[in-house]
C-alpha cells in the first residue's frame, strides 16, 4: 500500500524520532526512552535524551576533524540535530576490540578478553529478526549494499575505531565495542550516520573495568545515566586529538582476458626458469593513492571510474578493480 506523503515526512524509532523537512534537511530527535533487547525492555530517564545528543556531538566532531564524512548538520538544541537526509544501508556495522555480547554468546566464550586485532562484523537490521549477523557477501548478493560502498565503509569504520580507541585510552576508558550506521544521499555519497552514545557502544573504565554503558540497563546493575554522565565528563575533559593518516586507495589494473600480454610472458619465462610450471602470467599494474586527512564525502566510485578511464586505465584492453583502505 502506498503510503501517505505526511506518513513519510516522520519516522519514530526506539529512542529517537527522525523528521524530514525538505530534500537537503532532517532533524533527528532524540527522545528520554531507553530500551533493549530488541525493544522487549523499555525505560524512560528524565535526561537522557540530552545526554546522548551531548556524547553524539562530541564525538562526531571529533570524527568530521579526523577526515569522517557525518550526516550532521548542525546542532539546534540540546536534543535536536539537523541532519543531512539520507537512504540507511540496511546494516549494522559493529567494531569489536575486546569481547562481550553477542560474540560471546555466539561462541560460548566469556567476555573480557581483549582481540588479537579489531574485528568487524555486520549485522541486518531488523529486530523481528534479531539483528542476524550477515556475511560481506550475502549482504552484497542481496543488494543491502553495494562492493564498492562496502569497501569504502568499513575504511571509515576503522577509521572511527582508531580515532576513538585512541582517544577514550587518555580519558581512562576502554572502548569494548560499538555500533554505527551509514547511508547513502541523493548524489550516491555515502556519510556516517545516526548516533554514537553510552546506547551504541560498550565503554569500561581503565582502572575499575566498571561499565559505563547500556549494559548497566540491559543487565539491571544500577543506575544507568550515571555511567553516561562519567562518560561525558571524561570525554568533555581530555584534549582530543584527531587522526591526521591518510586514507589510502589502490587501484589495481590487469590486462583483459585474452589480449596479449607479452610482459607476463617474459616473467613467465622467468618463472620457469626455477623450475615452477605456470599456466600463464599476466603483469598489471599497481596504484597507491594517499588523500590527506580531510575526506569530506566525495563520489569516489564515479571519480575514480573517471580518473581510471580517461587517464590510468586503456578500457580496451585493461580492467580495474579499486580498494579503498
Ligand atoms: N548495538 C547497537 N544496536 C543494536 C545492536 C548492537 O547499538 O541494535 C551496539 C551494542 O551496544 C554494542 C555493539 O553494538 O556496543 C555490539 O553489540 P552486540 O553485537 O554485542 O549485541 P548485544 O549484545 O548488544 O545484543
Amino acid at each position: 500500500m502506498m503510503r501517505q506523503e505526511n506518513e513519510e515526512k516522520s519516522y519514530s524509532g526506539k529512542v529517537k524520532t527522525l523528521e524530514i523537512l525538505n530534500s537537503e534537511t532532517a532533524k533527528m530527535i532524540f527522545r528520554d526512552d531507553i530500551t533493549a533487547g530488541d525493544g522487549a525492555k523499555k525505560d524512560n530517564l528524565n535526561g537522557k535524551g540530552a545526554l546522548n545528543a551531548r556524547m553524539t556531538e562530541i564525538l562526531f566532531n571529533l570524527l568530521t576533524s579526523s577526515g569522517i564524512p557525518t550526516h550532521i548538520l548542525k546542532k539546534e538544541d540540546d536534543i535536536t540535530f539537523l541532519v543531512r537526509p539520507l537512504k540507511i544501508f540496511p546494516v549494522e556495522v559493529v567494531i569489536r576490540n575486546t569481547l562481550a555480547g553477542s560474540i560471546c554468546r555466539r561462541y560460548g566464550i566469556p567476555e573480557g578478553e581483549e582481540l588479537k586485532k579489531p574485528l568487524l562484523e555486520i549485522f541486518v537490521k531488523d529486530d523481528e529478526l534479531h539483528d542476524p549477523l550477515i556475511s560481506e557477501s550475502v549482504a552484497v548478493s542481496l543488494g543491502y549494499i553495494e562492493e564498492f560502498e562496502l569497501g569504502l565503509v568499513k575504511a571509515y569504520a576503522h577509521r572511527v575505531n582508531k580515532v576513538l580507541k585512541h582517544n577514550f585510552d587518555k580519558a581512562g576508558l576502554i572502548l569494548v565495542d560499538f555500533k554505527l550506521e551509514f547511508g547513502r544521499d541523493k548524489n550516491g555519497l555515502i556519510w556516517l550516520a545516526d548516533e554514537l552514545s553510552g546506547d551504541s557502544m560498550r565503554v569500561w573504565d581503565k582502572e575499575t573495568r566498571q561499565k559505563l554503558d547500556k549494559d548497566v540497563f540491559r543487565k539491571d546493575l544500577g543506575d544507568v545515566l550515571e555511567g553516561y554522565r562519567t562518560l561525558e565528563k571524561r570525554l568533555s575533559e581530555i584534549e582530543f586529538e584527531p587522526l591526521r593518516e591518510p586514507l589510502n586507495v589502490n587501484i589495481i589494473i590487469t590486462p583483459k582476458e585474452g589480449i596479449p600480454n607479452p610482459g607476463g610472458n617474459v616473467v613467465k619465462r622467468a618463472i620457469e626458469n626455477f623450475g615452477i610450471n605456470t599456466q600463464s602470467v599476466r603483469l598489471g599494474k599497481f596504484i597507491q593513492i594517499s588523500f590527506q586527512e580531510n575526506l569530506e564525502s566525495r563520489n569516489w566510485k564515479e571519480e575514480f571510474h573517471k580518473v581510471n578511464n580517461e587517464l590510468l586505465t586503456n578500457p580496451l584492453i585493461e580492467v580495474f578493480k579499486i580498494q579503498i583502505r
